[in-house]
């Protein structure tokens, strides 16, 4: 993990998604990996799984421990989580308000009122 905009930027989005389906209907790890891989993100299971014990450790993911010792895992999100994660959506909500996708030249306030004037 030696590419800072990974560090600095997609851990934060990662562990979004993570708790996005950890809400939805619980997650555990080679299911995450393959989700977060269908989003065009390849992490190794050293990337996650420590990902996924420390935000448990935090208090916002529960562990379910497998019945059996070969499955899986199972990490839902606690209430404290999801209270994390309402936090998080009015956060993206604003941040893409500001930064998102530009809009093309031809809708731009600015090109709407210069093609008005002409006509
Ligand atoms: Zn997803």
């Amino acid at each position: 993990m030696s590419d800072p905009v990974v560090r600095e930027f997609l851990l934060g989005f990662w562990k979004i998604h993570i708790l996005h389906h950890a809400e939805e209907q619980g997650v555990y790890g080679q299911w995450m990996l393959e989700e977060l891989q269908r989003h065009g993100y390849r992490l190794s299971p050293g990337t996650l799984y420590p990902l996924l014990s420390r935000m448990a450790r935090r208090g916002w993911l529960r562990a379910t421990e497998p019945k059996r010792s070969r499955d899986a895992r199972v990490y839902r999100i606690t209430p404290a989580g999801a209270e994390v994660l309402k936090r998080l959506r009015a956060s993206l909500a604003e941040l893409q308000h500001e930064v998102g996708p530009r809009p093309s030249r031809a809708s731009r306030p600015s090109a709407r009122m210069s093609k008005s004037r002409r006509s």
